[in-house]
């Protein structure tokens, strides 16, 4: 043996190399192979070229060995629904895996000038495009809806004209809560932030109003703490670093009310997931454990402090009968089945759940013509058991599974923190 090949010469390989970023790899490590998440993908359910989230996780973080391994583009037809995350019994980071891999593809291999890439940009940083509609809400409702116009929304950026827009409020949530001059209930020992959301302060005013009558009949002070989105569609269109800006403010304005002695409650399942879950798995920022472990679901939080029961006994509403679908980042969350617990616990209305299946337009994904029809495809099971249901009102938490609803049915749907509403806060 020469002196070069001797053991103390021996320099190991760099195969890792040295990252400030997220290191996936080591939790590719805890996939045995089941396939239990492929076989609970929606979207490989339908669509035959999608290889699904044991590619886009495990498999794909472990070839990523070296810095010029490209994420493979089918991470884009991925629709963020977290189903593979909830089912995987070995507990791989699946949606952390898509989602760093989807910001890496956007980053290196996307084009910035692309019309996908400006697209996907205008849909995820929605919250601006809301802003500006409130400005003049009546004539953006008009606008984004008319025939022409949609037409050239088709042709020229791919959002598919089958889709209606969702009507602007004429008053935000904001602009009502200030107008009321904030607060109505003083109380240090039960207080609330609230993180209403992009949706319930352009859009649905009325699910955002009810969380405030309800948590005031009972006692508590809310606030209503400076807000930006959560970041829920910035993650499904890998744009991080906009979904990152928007998380700085979040976390900084609720690490204050926490501070404060308030626990964070949303009335939108994907916003208390994004808090929760992915800020922490996604970012490093002061506080952002903090946050995570004092944000719940608006309903998980009275169900946790509140004798509900009590509290709705003898309770009577004239509400008509309900579908009720479950959003798939409530399953996430283990909230699926509380909403049904909570109104069979109400007089008077009648709750029926319409099955386990994904609705499929999993936020912006169904807004884009390249995956409107699968998106429908998917959603056609929860269309056809919301017809067989008993009610023609539909229920969610989640604002796109509404309007998916909505599209396929034809259904007005209502909040669960509406019934509620009904149930508790007698009218003035
Ligand atoms: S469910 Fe989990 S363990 Fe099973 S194949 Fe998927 S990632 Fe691997
Ligand atoms: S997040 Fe949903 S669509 Fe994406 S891979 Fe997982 S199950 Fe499939």
């Amino acid at each position: 043996m020469s002196d070069s090949q001797q053991p103390s010469d021996f320099e190991p390989v760099d195969v890792f190399a040295e990252t400030d970023g997220m290191d996936l790899r080591p939790g590719s490590d805890d996939c045995y192979k089941c396939s239990t998440c492929d076989t609970n993908c929606p979207v490989a359910e339908v669509d035959d070229d999608f290889p699904g989230p044991k590619f886009q996780g495990p498999e794909q973080w472990r070839l990523k060995r070296k810095d010029d391994y490209d994420i493979d583009d089918s991470i884009t037809d991925c629709s963020n629904c977290l189903r593979c995350d909830t089912s995987c019994p070995s507990e791989v980071p699946l949606s952390q895996m898509h989602n760093t891999a989807r910001s890496q593809y956007v980053d290196n291999q996307m084009s910035k000038l692309s019309v996908e890439y400006i697209r996907n940009r205008i849909l995820s940083n929605y919250r601006t495009s809301a802003y500006l509609a409130s400005l003049f809400p009546r004539t953006a409702t008009f606008v984004m809806n008319f025939g022409p116009v949609r037409w050239v929304m088709e042709k020229g950026l791919g959002i598919p004209s089958e889709r209606d827009f969702p009507e602007f409020a004429t008053t935000t949530f904001r602009q009502w809560w200030k107008q009321r001059g904030g607060a109505q209930v003083q109380n240090p020992d039960k207080r609330v932030a609230y993180f209403h959301g992009c949706y319930s302060n352009y859009n649905t005013p009325e699910v955002a109003k009810a969380l405030v009558h309800v948590y005031e009949e009972l006692g508590y002070e809310i606030m209503v703490p400076e807000q930006k989105c959560s970041g829920t569609p910035m993650f499904a269109n890998g744009m991080l670093s906009d979904a990152r800006r928007h998380a700085e403010t979040n976390v900084e304005s609720l690490t204050a009310a926490i501070e404060d002695g308030a626990d964070i409650i949303a009335s939108c399942t994907s916003c208390s997931l994004a808090l929760r879950q992915e800020y922490p798995e996604l970012f490093d920022i002061d506080g952002i454990e903090d946050v995570s472990n004092h944000t719940y679901d608006a309903l998980e939080y009275l169900r946790i402090y509140e004798d509900l029961e009590a509290e709705l006994e003898g309770a009577k509403v004239d509400f008509p009968d309900l579908a009720y679908h479950a959003p798939c980042h409530s399953r996430n969350q283990g909230l699926d089945g509380q909403a049904l617990e909570l109104i069979e616990n109400i007089d008077g209305v009648m709750a029926e759940d319409v099955g386990d299946s994904c609705s499929g337009i999993s936020g912006t994904y169904g807004w884009k013509t390249e995956h409107y029809e699968v998106s429908m495809e998917i959603g056609e099971e929860m269309f056809e058991h919301m017809e067989h249901a008993e009610g023609d009102v539909g229920m969610t938490e989640c604002p796109t599974c509404a309007m998916q609803m909505e599209h396929g049915t034809g259904y007005e749907i209502k909040h669960p923190l509406e019934v509620l509403e009904a149930a508790l806060v007698s009218e003035e």
